[in-house]
């Protein structure tokens, strides 16, 4: 099973310098590169990441365009994997954007990258670095230190570098052994989830788990410092004469205190990105401990986040990351993740007596069933009708028609374990686990091979 392990580093002056310049190339490579595809592309011919590659390999070290003021390739003080993976990016790029047009599907081709728009990053293969306990001997920069030691044990398959808000981590990819990604389920419990706006996920037992909501919470310090950078920014606009709109290739000044202040903004950014970050993880993780099988329904989020109103709250809430996490998790712990079909009326139906509430309006947070009269919470009896799509799909008894039964057992495109569908007991218990949702310690100190 393939797990990433990102990994804060402590760097240095010289190696943040050094990474800004790695993650610098392997953008500009990027944009040659995709400039390069257009062209060719534009003229008949049928452009190849391979053949890309050596022609760039031909000029790189003595095109101009790749020459520093001293008129030496300053590509050679980069490791080359920076400068190489972006073909193999590009190729992906291309090749997903083409299989999206062939199904139908929205896409949109690869784009340029522009600095500070983009994410920084670049790429280290597998055989060009190695991990030592608490630090990594990285090329180029030598020894660098870690915040934790790597979590999995098994083959690691390479890493990359990345930026998040000044700092700079190490996300390793490793192919950890099935026996070694192995959870063992506290309970056997199956649960539906109802996803929702007013709590972020209701379960089927009634329990409501609330969403810490970082971005609303932080709005209002989000909005003094974005008002402060644009400040900053109109200052930068009249020192050079600039109104309105900015001109393509314009650079503008860019002051001590606008550095300081697009700090102290993307911190912000970053610090509400962990606080949902944190709280995805424990419930996604919960969920799956807590139970053998998961019905979700299958948001279209796309279209609700096209819902003005909606769309802050569900973003703010991260309901596709929760499904992400879900599906990998679920895998982990031997869950079945049951995708109940969108057009499933988990709201409306009455989980006491199946009848469908065809008038049920969005408002309505609490309603009456009008043929047995049970007094329905709106997301508890969402959720209580999921779970029962689970139970039905997965073979039990169940008294009550269902509306449509649009079952997906396994789902995420057949990630999930085969012969999924049994209901068995948890069959071993394990260790303490506690509820923070981070992996269990003795993984940390587990011997890894490489
Ligand atoms: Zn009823």
């Amino acid at each position: 099973m393939l797990l990433a392990h990102r990994i804060r580093i402590d760097a240095s002056a010289a190696e943040r310098d050094y990474f800004s310049r790695a993650a610098g190339t392997a953008r500009r490579v990027w944009n040659w590169a995709l400039g390069e595809w257009q062209r060719q592309a534009a003229l008949g011919l049928r452009p190849n990441a391979m053949a890309l590659k050596k022609q760039f390999n031909r000029i790189k070290y003595s095109d101009p365009a790749w020459l520093d003021g001293d008129g030496k390739p300053w590509l050679r003080s980069i490791h080359r994997d920076a400068h190489s993976q972006p073909f193999l990016n590009l190729a992906k790029a291309w090749s997903r954007y083409f299989d999206q047009c062939h199904d139908g599907r929205p896409a949109r081709p690869p784009r340029f990258k522009k600095k500070g728009r983009c994410a920084d990053s670049f790429y280290i293969a597998n055989d060009r670095f190695r991990l030592e306990g608490m630090s990594a001997v990285l090329p180029k920069v030598g020894r660098v230190k870690l915040r934790e030691a790597l979590r999995w044990p098994g083959r690691i398959l390479g890493a990359s570098v990345s930026r998040e808000a000044g700092e700079w981590f190490l996300a390793i990819q490793v192919d950890v052994p099935e026996q070694d990604a192995r959870r063992s389920r506290t309970r056997d419990g199956v649960v539906g989830v109802d996803l929702g706006v007013t709590s972020a996920a209701t379960l089927s037992t009634g329990e409501k788990i609330a969403a810490p909501r970082p971005f609303e919470a932080a709005l209002r310090r989000v909005h003094i410092r974005s008002r402060r950078l644009s400040r900053k920014l109109q200052m930068a606009k009249m020192a050079v004469g600039v109104v309105g709109r900015i001109p393509k290739n314009t650079r503008l000044p860019v002051s001590k205190n606008r550095g300081k202040v697009a700090n102290a903004l993307s911190r912000q950014q970053a610090r509400i990105a962990r606080v949902r970050r944190d709280f995805i993880h424990k419930v996604t993780t919960r969920l799956c401990r807590e139970n053998q099988a998961i019905v979700i329904e299958d948001l279209h989020v796309k279209g609700m986040l096209t819902n003005a109103r909606l769309s802050r709250v569900i973003a703010d809430i991260g309901f596709y990351e929760i499904r992400r996490q879900l599906q990998y998790k679920a895998l982990r712990y031997g869950t079945d993740l049951v995708l109940a079909d969108r057009w499933y009326p988990s709201s409306k139906l009455c989980s006491k007596c199946g009848t469908k509430n065809e008038d049920l309006a969005l408002a309505e947070r609490n309603w009456t069933c009008g043929v047995c009269g049970t007094e329905h919470d709106r997301d508890v009896n969402a959720a209580k009708n999921l779970q029962r799509l689970a139970t039905n799909a997965l073979g039990a008894a169940t008294a009550l028609p269902v509306a449509s039964l649009a079952v997906t057992l396994g789902t995420a495109a057949g990630l999930a374990p085969a012969g999924g569908g049994k209901v068995t007991p948890v069959r071993y218990e394990h260790g303490q686990q506690d509820g923070s949702g981070q992996e269990e310690n003795d993984a940390h100190c587990r011997q890894r091979s490489r």
